[in-house]
Formats: structure tokens, sequence, C-alpha cells
């Protein structure tokens, strides 16, 4: 009788999971991409319209298949949308949308029928990945693995700051997630909370979209950087300082922001006091300037103190002050959420963060992958199609010993 080998089960359809399971499918291993929404890329398909990655086409192509001229240097959310649908099709990915994976269990052994090992044989006794997982998945499902790659999103969960008066606040709130464009807001006074990426183009946006007032809350001075110079991507310098020291590369990120970035200083944004790789090591990569700096100088974006609270219709900011803006758009960021998916199994860091990413699995979890847990300073779609090969490279090594 022949047996069914177990698969690899990789975790969420976005760049990160669809490219480890074209790297695995290309080594000969058979990877199953389990989606809780209706379709790969739901995260891209959720950003707001005028989004564009502001990494390159070129370096944020995944692994086998390039982005097309056609797409432009810096490409749209819908570019990256098809892109992705593209993507899973070219490679021929298998592909199980709408069910979630709510927990992950090492399997104690193999199930009946099922003591093959999915990653090219082994029985688990041999390869160093133990039984393999169980997944639980939504509907009661119990899926057996032989290794699993989590590739749920660093952007996972809202992150609301839980400010006194919040659930009592009698204005509009919303999360930047639910943001699209800036129709309903034209002619409205709008506060922007947190400036990194996402809050700072959100609040051009306004600008350009007709509101009447926009503020950006700024609790800490953002690094910003030109996207290019010159025809120079600054993600070509993000790869090309990424190993240095990050004394080193503080140094030069200061001088190169002094020539290239004007002090805004005098309109309420003035220049980090910490320094920006350490900044990134810390998980706040710099702002891309895709219009902030102008905005700011011409006085449509005003910077003011962070929010402290709310009170009834008002927002209480840092230096004392109240204000009763229209709307309140947080962009103050994403949660991993690993926690009900993983937590028990010891691999999490304190701050809920994997332990272990790419080809590394955790010593007590072996046969556990992560990619797209990192904010790296040299752009996340082309850490993910590096982690990737490399993750495809550990399994198939494992598989080829325990099949050995
Ligand atoms: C506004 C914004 C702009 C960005 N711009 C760039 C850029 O220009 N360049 C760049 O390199 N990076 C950029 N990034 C960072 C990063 O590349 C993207 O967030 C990218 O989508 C991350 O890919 P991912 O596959 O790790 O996660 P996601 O794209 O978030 O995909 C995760 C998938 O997992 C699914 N999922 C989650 N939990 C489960 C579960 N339990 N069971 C089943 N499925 C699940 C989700 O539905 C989702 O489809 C940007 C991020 C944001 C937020």
């Amino acid at each position: 009788m022949t047996t069914q080998p177990r698969p690899v089960y990789v975790i969420g359809a976005g760049p990160g999971g669809l490219a480890a399971a074209a790297a695995l499918r290309a080594r000969g291993v058979r990877a199953v991409v389990v989606e809780k929404s209706d379709g790969v890329g739901a995260s891209w398909r959720r950003h707001y319209d005028r989004l564009r990655l502001h990494t390159t086409r070129r370096l944020s192509a995944l692994p086998g298949l390039p982005m097309p001229r056609r797409f432009g240097r810096w490409v749209s959310r819908d570019d990256v949308v098809r892109y992705l649908e593209k993507y899973a099709e070219f490679h021929e990915l298998e592909l199980v949308t709408g069910v979630e994976v709510t927990r992950i269990e090492p399997a104690t052994s193999g199930p009946e029928g099922e003591s093959g090992n999915g990653a090219g044989g082994g029985n688990g006794d041999g390869d160093g990945d133990g039984d393999g997982w169980i997944l639980h998945a939504s509907g009661g499902r119990e899926l057996a693995a032989a290794a699993v790659v989590i590739a749920t999103g660093y952007n996972h969960t809202l992150a609301l700051p839980d400010w006194p008066g919040r659930d009592t606040y009698e204005g509009r709130l919303l999360h930047a997630r639910e943001y699209r464009n800036p129709q309903p807001y034209a002619g409205q006074d709008v506060l922007v909370v947190g400036v990194g990426n996402t809050g700072a183009e959100i609040a051009v946006d306004l600008v350009e979209g007709g509101a009447a007032r926009v503020r950006l809350a700024v609790r800490t001075a953002p690094h910003i950087m030109r996207r290019s110079t010159a025809g120079w991507p600054a993600q070509r310098s993000g790869i090309l300082v990424r190993r240095l020291p990050a004394r080193l590369v503080d140094r030069l990120g200061a001088l190169v922001a002094k020539a290239s970035v004007p002090d805004l200083s005098a309109y309420g944004l003035p220049r980090p006091t910490t320094g920006l790789y350490s900044r990134v090591k810390q998980g706040s990569i710099p702002v891309q300037d895709v219009g902030l700096i102008d905005a700011v100088r011409g006085g449509t974006v005003e910077p003011v103190a962070a929010v402290e609270a709310f009170d009834g219709a008002e927002v209480v900011l840092a230096d004392g002050s109240r204000i009763t803006p229209d709307a309140v758009i947080a962009a103050t960021g994403y949660r991993r959420a690993l926690e009900g998916l993983v937590g028990h199994l010891g691999v999490l860091d304190e701050r809920g963060r994997p332990r272990t990413h790419g080809a590394r699995t955790p010593e007590q979890a072996p046969g556990l992958y992560f990619t797209g847990f990192s904010n790296p300073i040299s752009g996340m779609f082309r850490e993910m199609a590096l982690d990737a090969e490399k993750i495809a490279k550990a399994v198939a090594r494992r598989a080829a010993k325990g099949a050995a």
C-alpha cells in the first residue's frame, strides 16, 4: 500500500508564504499554502488606494518570476496584487483558501496512513524534524504536516493604543488599515497619529485630496529619507550597509540626512536623537519621503505633539493642548499576534516575535520555519525572497537526510 506523504504546510498566502511555497516546489517538495481569506495577497488588497512599493520593482521580485517592466519602478498596490495572483498561477501553487490555522502542535506520532514524510521521505526518527506537526484549523480540521512555514505577516493585527477615554471618544476614530482614500475627508479637519511610512503618506494623501486641515501627531521624531537620490534608490543603500556595525551606519545616516533632508525643526519635526540603524534594529524603519517634507514646509501638514488621551469630543495632546478634529486616523502599527498559534511552543521572544527566522528552526521545534517577521532596511519583499530559498534548501536537506 502506498502512503500519501505529508506535505509542508505554509500558513499565509502573502508574498512571504507564496515565495516559500514556490521555492519548496522548485526543490521537489510538496507545499500546501493555507490562507484564511479567499485569495492571495489579502493584506495588499486591503491597503489604501495610493500605496506603491517604496522598494524597487527589481528588488521586490519573488523567486522565479520577475515583475513586469510595465509596472514601473515603484509598483502600485493593484499591480502588487496582480503580481501575487500571477505568481501563484505561474508556479502552480497548491492553495487552500478560507481556512484559518488556529494552533500548531507537535505530532506525537504520525497519524494512521500518514507515516511518510512529505518533505521527501523519512519517518521522523533521523531527519531532525521529530514527528512533524498537526495544524488545527477552522472547521475542526487537523492537518498533518512534515514541516510548517509560518508566513502570517508582520502586520497581522492592528494595534490601537489604549488611550484613556478612547472608548468614549465622541469623534470618529479609525485605524490606518481602514483608510482607503481621502474622499470622505474632503473639507474636514483630520488628525493622523503616528509618523511611520503609513502615517506620513496618509497625511499627504489627505492634503492632496482636499482635507481642510491635516495635523500629524508625532511621539518620536522619525528618520526621513529620500526614496531615491539622483536615480539611486534608498533601498540599495540599505542593502549595502545592512551588515555594517549599527554605530557606523548611524553616523553615515546622519551625514546623508543632513545633506539631503532639510531641517524641519522650525515646523515641529526635529531631527531624531537616536541613530537611523539603531532605530531600525528596534523595529522602526525610516520614513521614505513621498511628499511629507514639502507638505510640512508648506504648512499643509502640521506636526503636533503625541496623543495622550481622549476626553469627550476632544483629543488631548502631550503638550497639554486640546483639539477637536473631525476624524482621527491612527497609523499606530500592527502586532504579530502569533501567541495563539505558537505561543505555547516557547518559540517567541518577550515581544511576541519568533526567536528564529529563515532557515533556522527553534531547537525545541524542529521543522517550524518563520518568514516575514523582521522589518529590514533592505526591504521585506527582498528578504522574504531570500528567506524562501534558504527555507526550501533547509527543508530539502533535512528530507534528504531522512530519506538516506
Ligand atoms: C502599508 C505597507 C507598505 C509596505 N510597503 C513595502 C514595500 O514597499 N516594500 C517591501 O519590501 N515591503 C513593504 N511592506 C512590508 C511587507 O513587505 C508587506 O507587509 C508584505 O505584505 C508582508 O508579506 P507577508 O507574506 O509576510 O504577510 P502578509 O502579506 O500580511 O500575508 C499574510 C497572509 O497570511 C494570512 N493569514 C494570517 N494568519 C493566518 C492564519 N492563522 N491562517 C491562515 N492564514 C493566515 C493573511 O490573511 C495574509 O494573507 C509594506 C507593509 C505595509 C503595511
